[in-house]
């Protein structure tokens, strides 16, 4: 579900390729390289914005302090605060002053995308999408599956982590996913899990299928990843 970001970075080159990144998402994103403009940007009247990125070190007003006035006009977005000093006690700060999360320099892209995912889904009024492809539709909010067959229409229930395999291969059908990806997507990337671990949740999610008389729509792509076939193989 796209988002409007105001990203509030003064380091122009950073700032042109996290827009960038953002931009290919669907985000709508403003940018401002000084905080004191951020601020009058988040505060304008007209100003909607749905998260807000900002820099720790800026001009005009530092990240944290913007995050505070925020706090204190009582706006509720998510804030994401980049910094690019390592010590403890920022990470701190920056959630005392109001950040929801913190991110240090340098990150990687992957890494920022899946911080404003994980903010955008604490949002109480986000409604995930309903993810309809070829025989599948998926409701992710409830985790309720209805396949078409040429039997009918059958329905199981997709909890924990096989709701959130489902919903990103039904949000990236018939493209070959690797698995690293799938990792860095449902694991966090902060911890290490062992290498197999996504091939095991592939294996429950057919079994939970089969358990249901479905086909599994999931093919292994030796040494390449995973593709989601969205039409049943037994379809005319
Ligand atoms: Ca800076």
């Amino acid at each position: 579900m796209p988002l409007r970001i105001l990203l509030v970075e003064d380091e122009q080159e950073l700032a042109g390729a996290v827009q960038t990144v953002l931009q290919r998402q669907g985000h709508v994103v403003d940018s401002s390289a000084d905080g004191l403009e951020g601020w009058t940007l988040l505060s304008g009247e007209m100003a909607r914005y749905e998260l807000a990125i900002v820099d720790w070190m800026l001009p005009g007003l530092s990240g944290p302090e913007l995050c505070r006035r925020c706090r204190a006009a009582g706006f509720v977005l998510p804030l994401l605060l980049l910094s690019a000093r390592a010590e403890t006690g920022d990470r701190v700060e920056g959630l005392d002053a109001g950040a929801d999360d913190d991110l240090s320099k340098p990150f990687a892209m992957e890494d920022l995308l899946a911080r404003v995912r994980a903010l955008q889904r604490r949002q109480p009024s986000y409604r995930e999408p309903v993810l309809e492809v070829g025989s599948y539709r998926f409701d992710p909010q409830i985790g309720l599956l209805e396949v078409s067959t040429p039997g009918g229409l059958v329905v199981l229930p997709l909890a924990g982590k096989e709701r959130q395999l489902m919903t990103y291969f039904l949000e990236h059908p018939e493209r070959i996913i690797p698995g690293s990806q799938l990792r860095n997507q449902l694991w966090d990337l902060h911890q290490e899990p062992v290498s197999n671990v996504v091939a095991a949740q592939v294996r429950l999610l057919r079994r939970k299928l089969a358990a249901y008389g479905l086909p599994s729509p999931i093919e292994t792509v030796p040494s390449r990843g995973y593709r989601f076939l969205t039409r049943l193989p037994c379809e005319p």
